[in-house]
């Protein structure tokens, strides 16, 4: 049995489904990320779960119970929406342990708590000092220890990194997923940002227009999208969606018409599982799933540089083909001049086939 389970959960603005007949369950332990573009459905779909809004339709169960007609404050759980700013006056194990003086414990329970949150966040050095004199990062470990005091049943975090600067955030997001681990807690977290999601989810929903497109782990979301919204949402730079026609199909190659060009890809389906070989598709291939290709052959595609983005120890290419832009990723050393023609290979195991309606085609 799920820790959170949501079913056939609606939620309706006026006409405006921002939630839209979902199902999702969270195990004991599991981190779920919500990932979504904005007004997707996420921060709904948490308030839900938190009893700050009253779904149209569906069930909310926590632990298997159903919560629908329970306060926020009788769900037992701990809604988290940003890592707050501490009380300057208070020391650290004071403000660890203010969130516990609403829930009448002993003061040995309170310090028990306090020296074991001070124990796995690593701030049991500091418990005597105010935030003043905390290095940054201390002071939000005190923040985030702050938050997840209490023990109810799960956490919902909304966005709780968006206000942290560039490198406290990346700092975080390690400790966050740690420290998620250590809970052993069903933990919703909302976030639009896919690298925070990939890195502390043990798995993703990825939301669009109050629906959910995919759950699956970090590492499928990435190698199997569902569909060509998911392939396209997740991962940068974005993957290539080429539009494409099929000729032939054996077990290994897809001869397509891939934006004019005949190209013969290599794919790892099944012949019966694929499309009619006349059918209109969608060929996914991410810019790093090419080789640049020293001659001409069936199983490339010709193009010319049309812009070159250097990005470190890697170069993006944009080739143009016909009227598309396909990007190519490649190491700094082999990146080719604007004007250039150039011709690449998709490799075997990077060639993604979505049918006419958009779903993935399965190997
Ligand atoms: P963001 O990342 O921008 O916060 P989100 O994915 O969290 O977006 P929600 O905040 O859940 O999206 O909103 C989903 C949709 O519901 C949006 O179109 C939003 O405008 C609408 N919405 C949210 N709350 C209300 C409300 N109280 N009244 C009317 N419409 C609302």
């Amino acid at each position: 049995m799920a820790d959170i389970e949501l079913r056939n959960l609606t939620k309706l603005f006026g006409k405006l489904a921002a939630v839209d007949d979902i199902d999702l369950d969270v195990e004991a332990g599991e981190v779920m990320c919500l990932l979504g573009p904005s007004g997707c459905g996420k921060t709904t779909t948490l308030r839900l779960i938190g009893g700050l809004e009253q779904e149209t339709a569906g069930d909310i169960f926590i632990a298997g119970k159903r919560v629908n007609k329970l306060r926020a404050s009788q769900r037992d759980i701990a809604m988290v929406f940003q890592f707050y700013a501490l009380y300057p006056s208070l020391t650290v194990a004071e403000n660890l342990a203010f969130p516990l003086h609403a829930e009448k414990l002993s003061k040995a329970e309170i310090a028990q708590r306090v020296a074991h949150i001070a124990d796995v966040l690593e701030l049991s050095h500091a418990l005597n000092r105010v935030p003043g004199r905390l290095a940054e990062g201390e002071k939000q470990r005190v923040a985030v220890g702050r938050a997840i005091i209490r023990d109810p049943q799960c956490f919902l975090f909304d966005e709780p990194l968006s206000r942290l600067d560039v490198a406290l955030r990346q700092e975080m997001r390690g400790q966050i997923k740690q420290l998620l681990g250590d809970l052993h807690k069903a933990t919703v977290i909302v976030t639009h940002d896919q690298i925070e999601a990939l890195t502390i989810g043990d798995r993703i929903a990825v939301m669009r227009d109050g629906v959910i497109e995919q759950v699956a782990s970090p590492h499928n979301i990435f190698a199997q999208p569902a569909n060509v919204f998911v392939a396209g949402f997740i991962g940068t730079p974005q993957m290539n969606l080429l539009p494409a026609r099929g000729i032939a199909a054996d077990g290994a190659r897809l001869r397509t018409r891939l934006l004019d060009q005949e190209v013969t890809l290599p794919i790892e389906h099944r012949g019966a599982d694929l499309p009619r070989a006349d059918a209109t598709m969608t060929v996914g291939i991410r810019p790093r799933g090419f080789n640049l290709a020293t001659e001409a052959g069936p199983d490339t595609l010709a193009g010319t540089v049309d812009l070159v983005e250097p990005m470190g120890a890697e170069t993006l290419m944009h080739l143009r083909v016909g009227e598309a832009d396909v990007r190519v990723v490649t190491g700094y050393r082999k990146a080719i001049a604007v004007g250039r023609h150039l011709r690449v290979r998709p490799r075997a195991g990077q060639v993604h086939i979505f049918d006419d309606t958009g779903q993935r085609v399965e190997p």
